[in-house]
């Protein structure tokens, strides 16, 4: 069993715009990332008619910015109860910090074969690289990052990381992995994958998860999947070690229940995920299963110096990938032209703040939207994702130099005449008169073209449904 070197950030070549258009010219993908984004709608539209969605935002939000004001003290208190637990916290400065960690702990043990459940804080870090170079074998378990593995690519979407592939492609990828062909049918391709993984999971020294939530008032880390894979690799393993992000945590188990029932229902349009695993330290002396160790590394890697920033709100964010779902950007292109294991509208605002200003994505990333706010309105915690973007602009862009600062002026200046107010409301009643079709222009001539090949631009405001 072969896995493929993961491909590295670093290596995603070209500028962002030629990786656009490369994207919009697939069809295939295009056609995924439609199936994907619809399914999603859909399911997001049974979530709202079944729960009172929005009281349920508003809490989430009310908590989430708690908890991120709270944050050094609910950290303190986290360690505390983890250590109480038996279980060992390594409270990591940034990504080099925690790789080195794990592939400390790992030469420690002994260790060769390393099972990894999903996890876009070591997507971030790059601990696969790591390890890999430290000599380890590393697993990805979870159907979606292991059909990314031995791809070579890295994942378009939060959740779904594998989005932007249909079973045919999968197919392929397994088949040249087994070296015999594989059927076509879901069930068959799922199947093959539990029967290969199965091996791993029985023969791993050690289990990597990822963090959705910890709570501080138990020590205990919640990890939300949907295969049963996260539980395997938390559970069989002699040594587990979780590793989050230092935002993901919350300080009571009240807190805590309601993110966990906000998550599914935003991600996949479902009242429940199929697995949320609550692992509180290690396996105790009288507990048949579990681990005979539990690391958990909380990563700042940046996090810290955005507390109290007018981005603070990007720490909020549960992971859960509605907002990406959501954007007509993503839809368009798909997660891997973003060249970050953060895409759409929140892989835009936090890659520049996490990577730093003078990362070549600082200058791309933040105008990767067109500001409709679709983003807010699917955000399940109400980050005020388009606002963002737009300080993230400002910070690519200072004032007097950037493409919006110039629009936004002229846009001004004509507005704070009667006569130039008048002009663009005639303007825009001829355009609708020539263009529009039921309150809606469907193709636009010159700069506005690009905007009018994949979305329809209202000729009101508010637009007509
Ligand atoms: S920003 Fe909001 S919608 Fe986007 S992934 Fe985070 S929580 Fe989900």
């Amino acid at each position: 069993m072969s896995e493929r070197r993961p491909v590295s950030y670093e290596d995603v070549t070209g500028s962002l715009r030629e990786r656009a258009r490369d994207a919009l010219a697939d069809a295939e993908l295009g056609g995924n990332l439609k199936a994907s984004s619809a399914s999603w709608a859909a399911g997001r539209a049974r979530m709202g008619e079944a729960h009172p969605f929005a009281e349920m935002r508003d809490r989430g939000r009310e908590i989430r910015r708690r908890s991120v004001r709270e944050l050094p003290e609910l950290l303190d208190l986290l360690e505390q109860r983890v250590v109480e637990a038996g279980g060992v916290v390594h409270r990591a400065a940034d990504g080099a910090d925690a790789c080195r960690y794990v592939a400390r702990l790992a030469h420690d043990r002994g260790a060769s074969l390393v099972a990894k459940s999903k996890s876009m804080a070591t997507e971030e870090i790059k601990l696969n690289e790591a390890l890999e170079e430290a000599g380890l074998r590393v697993v990805e378990t979870d159907l979606g990052e292991w059909i990314i593995q031995l791809a070579g690519d890295h994942p378009s979407h939060i959740i779904a990381p594998a989005v932007h592939l249909n079973k045919d492609q999968v197919a392929d990828l397994f088949a040249t992995e087994s070296g015999a062909p594989v059927p076509r049918e879901r069930e068959a391709l799922v199947a093959h994958a539990r029967r290969r993984l199965r091996e791993v999971f029985a023969a791993a020294d050690i289990g990597i998860s990822g963090v959705n939530l910890a709570v501080a008032e138990s020590g205990t880390v919640c990890v939300v999947e949907n295969e049963g894979n996260g539980r395997l690799v938390t559970a069989l393993p002699r040594v587990h070690v979780a590793v989050m992000g230092m935002e993901r945590v919350v300080r009571s188990w009240s807190d805590a229940a309601h993110i966990l029932q906000l998550l599914p229902m935003a991600a996949i349009g479902d009242d429940a995920a199929g697995y949320v695993n609550l692992i509180t330290g290690p396996r105790r002396d009288d507990e048949a299963d579990g681990p005979e160790e539990f690391h958990l590394v909380v990563v700042d890697g940046g996090r810290s110096a955005l507390r109290g920033t007018e981005f603070e709100e990007a720490l909020d964010c549960i992971r859960c990938g509605a907002c990406l779902y959501s954007c007509p950007m993503w839809r368009s292109i798909g997660g891997q032209a973003y060249g970050s294991p953060y895409s759409g509208p929140i892989g835009a605002v936090l890659t520049p703040l996490l990577e730093g200003p003078t990362s070549p994505k600082a200058a791309e990333l933040p105008f990767m939207s067109s500001l409709c706010g679709a983003c807010h309105d699917a955000c399940p915690v109400k980050i005020p994702l388009h606002d963002l973007l737009v300080r993230a602009r400002a910070v690519a862009e200072p004032p007097g130099r950037g493409r919006d600062r110039l629009a936004i002026s002229l846009w001004s200046r004509l507005w704070s005449t009667r006569a130039g107010y008048a002009a663009t409301r005639v303007g825009a009643r001829i355009g609708a008169r020539l263009l529009g079709r039921r309150g809606w222009l469907s193709r636009l001539p010159g700069p506005g073209r690009a905007w009018t090949e994949q979305r329809d631009l209202p000729t009101r405001w508010p637009p007509r449904p």
